[in-house]
């Protein structure tokens, strides 16, 4: 980082930005990438990219870019959300897109974008089902979003190269601050004119940053070094799943590198206690592992989750 070249990247002119733009691309096999300051941005940059005021978007009832970015879209794009409830995996099933889809009446707000997530709490979206989320939204002219914040972890958990898990979708975000660990950014990959749009909008947000290439670089070296590397953190996250599943037998769901921790509050209260006072803070029943998280630190839980009195 303290040796990457950087310009201005308002301008275009930040060599470090525009290789990461352009390797991102290549990798995800689409024409051009935008690097923005988080995930949350290149959602919204995305929503008001292939939306125009009083258009709309579908997205599950629990997905990202719908309940927990602050409902930007709507705020500053004037994109209305239409929800479908989606599967605890992450599917919105197809009946569920179809059935939400307004028809052209100008009582309705023009049904424009449907969102997905990849991974969704962990979970890798099935291929056959990618293709088919494609194929309603090409039938019905609709634009495809994937929220792709943990895409390399589907890609790294199924052994599908990201290129085809995003083939389907007109647009995808990429985090690399997530398991990739990276400081900082995300990026927005598409066509070469849904990113120009992106471009003007990033601007208009106050994202346009000048020598971020100290950030891209980190990003860069996050994507030669820390992509296969995230299949330590699946095997972390099942070995300290299965450990949890002894104790609380059937209610620990894993996949890819996360863990949920379904138990009652009174139940999850005195559990994150005793791991507290054996020196592992943990507030929330989502665990969620990532490259901080070494062997030792797993022994360390592991050790801490068996001496927990049953
Ligand atoms: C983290 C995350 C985001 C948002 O990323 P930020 O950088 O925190 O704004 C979006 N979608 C998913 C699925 C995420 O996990």
């Amino acid at each position: 980082m303290a040796a990457a070249e950087v310009g201005d990247d308002v301008f275009g002119e930040d060599p470090t930005v525009n290789r990461l733009q352009s390797v991102m691309a290549e990798r995800l096999g689409k024409e051009a990438a935008l690097f923005v300051s988080s995930g949350t941005q290149a959602n919204l940059l995305a929503l008001m990219s292939h939306c125009e005021r009083g258009d709309e978007f579908i997205a599950g009832h629990n997905a990202h870019a719908y309940r927990f970015e602050g409902g930007g879209g709507a705020v500053l794009g004037s994109i209305q959300p239409q929800p479908v409830t989606m599967t605890r995996e992450g599917l919105l099933p197809l009946e569920a897109i179809a059935a939400a889809i307004k028809v052209d009446d100008f009582h309705f707000a023009k049904t424009r974008l449907v969102c997905i997530e990849n991974t969704y709490d962990g979970h890798p979206l099935p291929m056959d089902y990618l293709r088919s989320v494609g194929e309603l939204c090409r039938a019905r002219n609709l634009s495809l979003h994937k929220d792709g914040a943990r895409l390399f972890n589907a890609s790294v958990a199924t052994g599908i190269d990201v290129a085809e898990l995003v083939a389907h979708c007109d647009s995808t975000s990429v985090c690399l601050s997530k398991g990739l660990g990276a400081p900082v950014g995300s990026l927005l990959v598409g066509s070469k004119e849904l990113i120009a749009k992106a471009r003007r909008i990033r601007k208009m947000l106050g994202g346009g940053m000048r020598q971020a290439g100290i950030l891209a670089a980190a990003g860069l070296h996050a994507l030669e070094h820390h992509v296969t590397r995230l299949s330590e953190d699946h095997e972390h996250a099942r070995i300290v799943a299965a450990a949890l599943n002894r104790r609380f037998q059937g209610r620990i769901e894993q996949n890819t590198n996360m863990i949920f921790l379904l138990l009652p509050e009174e139940e999850l209260r005195p559990f994150l206690q005793h791991l507290n006072k054996h020196g592992i803070t943990i507030h929330r029943p989502r665990w969620v592992m990532h490259r901080d998280i070494n062997d030792d630190d797993v022994d360390w839980l592991l050790g801490a989750i068996d001496k927990y009195p049953s």
